[in-house]
């Protein structure tokens, strides 16, 4: 591959607020992470605001701004993306939900919203509802892990802006979707296509084999369909359009893999790579290696540290941090002199609060040329006043295609 390359590197909510039971310290600042130090020693760092200072992000949207595309534009909800990520055909202007296969008893009333975390079978019941016609709307669905699915309407004047018919609650009926402004008529006629594909999904899978068999083993039979989270499939350039060159995806969700898929990158996969705590990271970082064969950026995502925030675990956030830094590691040890790590987090979830926060990330800039600073450690205090200060996440790119070289002058 000719030119520089770069690595971009996001530790999936690493970053953290002080936490007493580390005598004060983040699990950063506690963890013992001599390669993550010796990058920022070599380095230019600085503190970053995924999205803007005290905005709170999801991991969805931090990874559209870190990946240069301004999330207030091409984020319209979750639906999309997720449909990219399981492989469905997603374009411009389509409405997409995510899905879970439910179980309700005959008064519509929700009995699991898992469906017993059905396993297997799914894609038969998929099958059975896929296609469907309703006015002039084709709804596709595919199912995803367990009970999970996506469902992509596709027609003219469809709108996004409906309330959810998942009730989200055991024991509640489910509800009728709406639009949002009743005077959306688009959005009112994707709450009627929606309203009518739940019922209708219903009748197909209430009789299905495969919810007959369940429920002979006395298991929760999954006869409903029950989509959230609808999104109108943003217009986007693809990635390669965006920054002329070749971008690979190395990441442990479907999340994060359908935001990928969705700007045209690569998606790699990594088996053993399972989003967990025990995921076999080190694996995820030899495929970036490979993947730099023949692609110029590498994106990868490592998302135990944000599990570990969300279960409020501290010792496990700092052990996990502590496998990063020996990817880090070996990623500087076998990475060529052509290439720049961006190593970063796309958010802070803090084990005190189990969940985001709008606090800054750190961010540091390793390869060649670049202009150290006095930073000497990696952590979320010691990054600040380092060279690149206070950046946004969408700085990343343009910080990165600078150095490599690939950007276009603005102005004479
Ligand atoms: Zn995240
Ligand atoms: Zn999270």
């Amino acid at each position: 591959m000719e030119g520089l390359k770069a690595i971009v590197l996001i530790c999936d909510g690493m970053a953290d607020r002080p936490v007493s039971q580390l005598g004060g310290r983040t699990p950063l600042e506690a963890a013992n992470k001599v390669n993550m130090n010796t990058l920022a020693q070599q380095g230019e760092c600085g503190v970053m605001d995924p999205i803007a200072p005290g905005i709170r992000a999801g991991s969805d949207t931090s990874h559209l701004a870190i990946l240069g595309y301004d999330p207030f534009k091409a984020y319209t909800g979750r639906g999309p993306f997720e449909a990219a990520g399981i492989g469905m055909d997603v374009r411009k202007g389509d409405v997409a939900f995510r899905c879970n296969f439910s179980t309700v008893d005959s008064d519509m009333i929700i009995r699991d919203r898992r469906a017993g975390r059905i396993e297997t079978g799914t894609d038969q019941l998929a099958a059975a509802v896929n296609g469907m016609q309703i006015e002039d709307v084709t709804c596709y669905f595919k199912e995803s892990v367990a009970h999970r699915g996506a469902l992509v309407l596709r027609g003219p004047g469809l709108g996004a802006e409906v309330t959810d018919a998942d009730p989200h609650e055991v024991g509640l009926g489910i509800l009728e979707s709406r639009a949002i402004d009743p005077s959306d008529t688009a959005s009112a006629k994707t709450a009627r296509i929606i309203n009518q594909f739940i019922l209708k999904s219903y009748e197909l899978l209430k009789d299905s084999p495969v919810n007959k068999a369940r429920e002979a083993e006395g298991k929760m039979p999954a006869n409903i369909i029950l989509p959230r989270g609808a999104g109108v499939a943003p217009h986007v350039e693809s990635f390669e359009e965006k920054y002329s060159m070749k971008g690979a995806a190395v990441v442990e969700t479907g999340l994060i893999a359908g935001i990928a898929v969705y700007l045209g990158m690569d998606v790699i996969e990594v088996p053993g790579a399972n989003g967990g705590l025990d995921s076999d990271i080190m694996a995820m970082g030899q495929a970036i290696i490979k993947a730099l064969d023949d692609h110029q950026f590498v994106l990868c995502n490592i998302k135990g540290g944000d599990i570990a925030g969300h279960d409020g675990d501290a010792e496990a956030k700092v052990k996990f941090i502590e496998r990063i830094d020996q990817v880090v590691g070996m990623l500087m040890d076998n990475v060529g002199k052509d290439t720049y790590i961006a190593l970063t987090a796309d958010h802070a979830t803090p084990v005190s609060i189990k969940d985001h926060s709008g606090d800054t990330v750190p961010i540091a800039f390793w390869g060649p040329d670049v202009r150290v600073d006095s930073v000497q450690a990696y952590d979320e205090r010691s990054v600040v006043g380092g060279g690149h200060l206070r950046i946004r996440g969408t700085d990343i790119m343009n910080i990165l295609t600078q150095l490599m070289n690939t950007q276009h002058k603005f102005g004479a």
